[in-house]
C-alpha cells in the first residue's frame, strides 16, 4: 500500500503556485447511499461564496454511490452550508449539500431535510446538541493503527486519555484534524484518546437545531481527508473489534433552553419519561441500519446499556441516558443519550430527540 502513497513536498510546489482571485475551488460534499460514506466533488466559482445561495445547485452520477439506477441516474446537490476549507485555504470553500433525486424528493439517505423541518417547528425551545463523536484508526491492512502486526496490545486501562508512545496511536491524525476544524469554523469542543487503542473521540457543539449535524458531518469529512493524507483510515464502526475491547459511540447530549434555566432538572426528567417510552423507536434512528450495528455495541457490558432495555441515571455510564453529576447538583443543564452508534447520522439522531421530547405530547 505504501506504494500509493506520494510525496507531499511535491506536492507542496503546486500548491504554492498563486490561484487567481476570481477562481475559487468549492468542494461540494454529500452522504452517499449507504447513509454512512463521504463523497464530495470539485467545482470552480468566479467569486467567493458567501451563502450557500451563492453555490449553484449541481448534479452527479448516483448509479456509482448506491444511488440511482444507471438509466436515470442524476442526483442533485442542494448546497445548504458553506464552510472555510482547511485544505486548499484562501477563498476556497467546504459546500454541504441535501442530495434530491431527479424528481425533486429527497434522497433516501437525505436524512436532513425532514430533520430541518423538525428543528424549525422546535426552535422556540432553542434545542442545542454536543455529539462525541468516537472512532476508531485503522492502517492500510484495516487492522487497529500501530496494533502488533499478529496479535493484540495489552488489556484495556492505561490507554484512556493516554499519554507516551505505547499508550496512544495516531496522535498526529487528531491534532491536525483539530486545527482543521477550527480553521473551518467547525465549534469542535475537546478531544480525547479512547479506552480502547488506537479509538479516539472528538466532540462538536453545543450546537442549535440543524446546525449539529451539519458540523458533524463536515468534522467527520474533515477527518476522512487528514487521515487520507496520513495514509490511514478512520472506521466509524460501532464494534470494530470483537472481544474485550470498547465499542464506538456518538454519544448525544442534549438541552432545551428550559432545561439550561434554574430548576431545568425538572425539564431533563420529564424529557427522560419521554424518551422512556420510545426506546425502540430511537434505536432505529441511532445506526444507519436501524439498530442491527448497535446490536453489536449496545450489550450492556463496555460502559454501554443493553439495546433491550432502557434507563437512567445519574452518573451512569452503563445507562440509556446519563445526567452528568454537575448537572444533578446545579439542578439544570443537559442530558446526555449513550445510545446512538459512531456511524449514527446525526440528523436522525436530533431529529428523534426532539419529536420525542418537544414535538409529542
Ligand atoms: P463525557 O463526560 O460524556 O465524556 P464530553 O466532555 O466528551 O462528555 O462531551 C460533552 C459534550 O456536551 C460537549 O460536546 C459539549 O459541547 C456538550 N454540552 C455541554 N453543555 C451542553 C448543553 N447545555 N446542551 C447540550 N450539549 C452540551
Ligand atoms: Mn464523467
Ligand atoms: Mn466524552
Ligand atoms: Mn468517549
Ligand atoms: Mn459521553
Amino acid at each position: 500500500m505504501d506504494s500509493v502513497r506520494t510525496d507531499k513536498n511535491v506536492l507542496k510546489h503546486y500548491l504554492e503556485l498563486p490561484q487567481p482571485e476570481d477562481q475559487v475551488q468549492c468542494e461540494y460534499i454529500w452522504i452517499d447511499g449507504t447513509g454512512q460514506g463521504i463523497r464530495s466533488k470539485c467545482r470552480t466559482l468566479d467569486s467567493e461564496p458567501k451563502d450557500p445561495s451563492d453555490c449553484p445547485v449541481w448534479n452527479y452520477d448516483g448509479s456509482s454511490t448506491y444511488q440511482a439506477e444507471g438509466s436515470n441516474s442524476d442526483m442533485y446537490l442542494h448546497p445548504v452550508a458553506i464552510y472555510r476549507d482547511p485544505f486548499r485555504r484562501g477563498n476556497n470553500k467546504l459546500v454541504l449539500c441535501e442530495v434530491y433525486k431527479y424528481n425533486k424528493i429527497p434522497a433516501d439517505t437525505n436524512k436532513r431535510h425532514s430533520c430541518k423541518k423538525v428543528m424549525d417547528l422546535a426552535k422556540e425551545a432553542h434545542p442545542w446538541f454536543g455529539i462525541e463523536q468516537e472512532y476508531t484508526l485503522l492502517d492500510s491492512t484495516k487492522y487497529p493503527f500501530g496494533w502488533p502486526k499478529n496479535g493484540f496490545p495489552g488489556p484495556q486501562g492505561p490507554y484512556y486519555c493516554g499519554v507516551g508512545a505505547t499508550k496512544v496511536f495516531g496522535r498526529d491524525v487528531v491534532e491536525a484534524h483539530y486545527r482543521a476544524c477550527l480553521y473551518a469554523g467547525i465549534k469542535i469542543a475537546g478531544c480525547n484518546a479512547e479506552v480502547m487503542p488506537a479509538q479516539w473521540e472528538f466532540q462538536v457543539g453545543p450546537c442549535e437545531g440543524i446546525v449539529m449535524g451539519d458540523q458533524l458531518w463536515i468534522a467527520r469529512y474533515i477527518l476522512d481527508r487528514v487521515a487520507e493524507d496520513f495514509g490511514i483510515v478512520v472506521s466509524y464502526d460501532p464494534k470494530p473489534m470483537i472481544g474485550d475491547w470498547n465499542g464506538a459511540g456518538a454519544h448525544t447530549n442534549y438541552s432545551t433552553k428550559e432545561m439550561r434555566e434554574p430548576g431545568g432538572i425538572k425539564a431533563i426528567e420529564e424529557a427522560i419519561k419521554k424518551l422512556s417510552k420510545q426506546h425502540a423507536r430511537h434505536i432505529k434512528c441511532y445506526d444507519p441500519r436501524g439498530g442491527e450495528d448497535n446490536k453489536r455495541r449496545l450489550t450492556g457490558h463496555h460502559e454501554t446499556s443493553s439495546i433491550e432495555d432502557f434507563s437512567a441515571g445519574v452518573a451512569n455510564r452503563g445507562a440509556s441516558i446519563r445526567i452528568p453529576r454537575q448537572v444533578a447538583e446545579d439542578g439544570m443543564g443537559y442530558l446526555e443519550d449513550r445510545r446512538p452508534a459512531s456511524n449514527c447520522d446525526p440528523y436522525s439522531v436530533t431529529e428523534a430527540i426532539i419529536v420525542t421530547t418537544v414535538l409529542e405530547e
